[in-house]
């Protein structure tokens, strides 16, 4: 199988970033086939124009490519390993990509079994939200052989804008760590500025305005402002729904704790910033949008007071984070 001969992915999870994703490969002329644990995922990539399998194992058998896009790197783990998991259960010499947020650890480990029964996996999670995979404008970071990434681009390019190779198999994931923990202390730094402005008399719009020229501006002031009624068309202009869940941020940014463990790296802020998103998910709002955590620091108004609604429920904003 090579590069322009790819004809069949199978694509394993079709949640809030698989299905648009999925749409994006059959619109590029591949042809789908899907596997979902909800029927309701595997109805909607059905009539997205998907062929849907009955288990993930016969999607993968049928299949050039198989693509898993799942919660952690446990669901990773035990869709790929073991008796009719996807190593097994693809062809010999299938192309697999994992896109799925996880540790570099499990991809080692998964890719290392893959080569082990002669397929070939790539690690390439994605960085853009739903919004850029509604788009197919995704940000690629891919870890694993240039000739597997040749394979794979014309795929990538279907539903992404961006694909950057950054190393060996697990390389992906880790530089989607490093910027998920970064983005994650920025939000953090964010909202407790606001929270110290306003706290002092000072108008948050005003104060932003500042920051947004003044050495701590940043893509949290810029274009995904926490503090409602400031800017259109973000999760805090709606109540939090949409873009990226906080419970999914403290995921990963546990992954980069541990990295940054492993490593014997100083993460002193991402170590606080974790422990802030911990702290925010067990106040009950790990399924809102990670923008907030400004409820952490700060009383915010419920509703947007200025700020209109994200122009569509299913392609919320672009997070920096995801
Ligand atoms: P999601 O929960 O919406 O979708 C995951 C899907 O996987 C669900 O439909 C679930 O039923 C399915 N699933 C779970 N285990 C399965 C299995 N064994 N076999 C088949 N299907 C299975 O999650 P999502 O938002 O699409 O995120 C998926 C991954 O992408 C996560 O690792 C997340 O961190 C990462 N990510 C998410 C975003 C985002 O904005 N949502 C952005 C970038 C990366």
């Amino acid at each position: 199988m090579k590069g322009g001969n790819v004809k069949r992915i199978a694509f394993i999870g079709l949640g809030n970033m698989g299905l648009p994703m999925s749409r994006h490969l059959v619109a590029g002329g591949f042809e789908v086939i899907g596997f979902d644990l909800s029927k309701d995922a595997c109805a909607a990539a059905a009539a997205s124009g998907a062929a849907i399998a009955g288990s993930a194992a016969e999607a993968a058998g049928q299949a050039d490519v198989v693509i898993t896009m799942l919660p952690t790197g446990q669901d990773v783990r035990a869709a790929y390993l073991g008796v009719s998991g996807l190593i097994e259960a693809s062809r010999p010499g299938a192309l697999l990509m994992d896109s799925s947020t996880i540790s570099s650890t499990v991809t080692v480990e998964v890719a290392a079994a893959a080569r082990a029964a002669g397929r070939r996996m790539i690690d390439a999670p994605v960085s853009g939200g739903t919004p850029r995979a509604h788009s197919g404008t995704l940000t690629f970071m891919v870890g694993g052989e240039p000739e597997d990434l040749a394979d794979a681009r014309p795929l990538l390019e279907a539903m992404g804008a961006k694909i950057f190779h950054v190393g060996a198999s697990g390389a992906g994931h880790t530089a989607k760590l490093c910027n998920n923990m970064l983005s994650g202390i920025c939000m953090v730094g964010t909202v407790e500025a606001l929270a110290l402005g306003v706290a002092n008399g000072l108008d948050p719009a005003i104060l932003s305005d500042i920051m947004r020229n003044s050495s701590g501006t940043n893509y949290a002031l810029e274009r995904y402002h926490p503090y409602p009624g400031l800017m259109e068309n973000v999760p805090s202009a709606n109540g939090f729904a949409g873009g990226f869940r906080s419970d999914f941020q403290l995921k990963d940014m546990r992954l980069a704790k541990e990295l940054a463990n492993d490593s014997k790296t100083m993460a002193a802020l991402g170590d606080l910033a974790c422990e802030i998103f911990a702290m925010h998910c067990r106040n009950g709002f790990a399924a809102l949008d990670y923008s907030s955590v400004i409820k952490m620091a700060m009383a915010v108004p419920d509703a947007p007071e200025t700020a209109p609604a994200p122009k569509t429920a299913a392609a919320p904003a672009a997070s920096p984070a995801e």
